[in-house]
């Protein structure tokens, strides 16, 4: 029986995992839920999944969530991140869904890993922001780190069995691995004259075709800043030069990722865009368990098909990759500088245009800064957002 916390819990990827867990009573035990502040979501969650703690970030939302909680006297409501820290390091977790949006997600998520967890990741930001520090530790504590993100996580299932320990170390050209290819569907606005961009709305941006998400992925699926924050994420999960990354649009999202090999071959993992598969397959892994997911009708799947990204039309894509090349500095600036125009583009305070602009001028104005352990990162993070809002406003 794994004891599980599921940070973000309320959320697109929190529910999906709650969902297979439910299919699984016998092998999963829910201890942990942490949110922000959806209190009468959380409310739910916890009449049907009873953990022993619960915590919602914001104050005020703890404090109603408690007003709430008369019939559970014996479950813990929590309101701090310190308290939540604490809880993830106990015995009372043994695997750790890391699903809250954005650099929320960074400080719980690598206390998981310093306590050694096994940790399903789905927050890409934690990587974007402290790749190498990330990984080191999870080396030093020896926490498993299973990928949740589709593409990730179908490289992960291409990739050799014996590569899967001490991921992030090795080479994968000693394991014939020439470059892997993440897929990316190009999002709502493929299509659109870019002339047009700027004024669409954030409902259109959320609209992806294939994927269902929280409103900030999707906005970023729109810009393709996703596949920008995936490209670093593969970088540091996979350990991975820019040489042995390539960027494939496929429209369809049915083939999630694909791995070549020095001898001609081409591994894909295949399937629904559904998030609960490659949930299901890091749960149980290296098992297989019920995702409640349909596998593919081969006769109905029509025809797939791949070119190469535009950087004219996505822009943000380019700036991401550059980024990675110039280390982690400026990933954590453009993660932060992007997290804050997403949000101002879903409050209608900026067009969808001004995302990639305002992520390139706050490149530009902090481009000779470093970042090389935790509190540096943190210390650019907030700077960054402050010049950010100045160019918002
Ligand atoms: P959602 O917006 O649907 O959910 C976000 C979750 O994070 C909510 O539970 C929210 O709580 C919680 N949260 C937000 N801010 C805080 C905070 N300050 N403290 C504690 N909890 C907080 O996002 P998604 O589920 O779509 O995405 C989550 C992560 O997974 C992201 O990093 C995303 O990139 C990644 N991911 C998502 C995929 C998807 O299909 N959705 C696919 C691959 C990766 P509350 O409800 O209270 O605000």
């Amino acid at each position: 029986m794994q004891k599980v916390a599921i940070l973000g819990a309320t959320g697109s990827i929190g529910r999906s995992a709650l969902d297979v867990i439910t299919r699984h009573p016998q092998d999963f035990k829910v201890t942990l839920l942490v949110a922000n502040k959806s209190v009468e979501c959380m409310y739910e969650l916890v009449q049907k999944f009873q953990p022993r703690y619960v915590a919602l970030l914001d104050p005020l939302a703890a404090s109603r969530l408690r007003s709430y909680m008369s019939l559970y006297p014996h479950i813990h409501v929590l309101d701090t991140l310190d308290l939540v820290c604490q809880v993830l390091k106990s015995d009372e977790v043994d695997t750790v869904v890391a699903a809250i949006v954005g650099a929320a997600g960074l400080k719980p998520t690598l206390s998981a890993v310093q306590a050694g967890k096994r940790i399903l990741l789905a927050n890409k930001e934690s990587l974007v922001m402290t790749g190498r520090l990330f990984m080191q530790e999870a080396y030093h504590s020896n926490a498993q780190i299973l990928p949740v993100d589709s593409e990730h996580n179908a490289i992960f299932q291409c990739l050799p069995l014996e590569s899967h320990a001490d991921l992030g170390r090795h080479d994968l050209a000693d394991f014939g691995i020439e470059r892997v290819l993440l897929t990316g569907s190009g999002g709502p606005f493929l299509k659109r004259d870019p002339a047009s961009m700027q004024l669409v709305t954030p409902s259109e941006a959320c609209n992806h075709p294939n994927w269902s998400m929280g409103p900030k992925i999707s906005v970023d699926s729109a810009t393709m800043m996703n596949k920008g924050l995936e490209y670093i994420e593969a970088r540091w999960l996979f350990n991975l030069s820019a040489s042995q990354i390539d960027i494939i649009v496929h429209p369809q999202s049915v083939i999630h990722s694909m791995v070549q090999f020095t001898d001609g071959s081409t591994l894909a993992q295949l399937g629904q865009a559904d998030m609960r598969t490659p949930l299901a397959h890091c749960l149980s892994y290296p098992k297989r368990c019920q995702a409640g997911v349909e596998a593919l009708d081969f006769t109905r799947l029509g025809s797939l098909n791949f070119f190469a990204p535009d950087f004219n039309q996505f822009p943000n894509l380019k700036l991401a990759i550059d980024a990675c090349s110039a280390g982690q500095a400026a990933t954590t600036i453009l993660n932060a500088s992007n997290e804050e125009a997403v949000q101002a583009f879903l409050d209608e305070r900026i067009g969808f245009l001004d995302i990639a602009a305002i992520n390139q001028s706050c490149l530009d104005r902090l481009a000779k800064r470093e970042a090389v352990d935790l509190e540096s990162v943190l210390e650019l993070d907030e700077e960054a957002r402050v010049i950010t809002q100045s160019f918002i406003n």
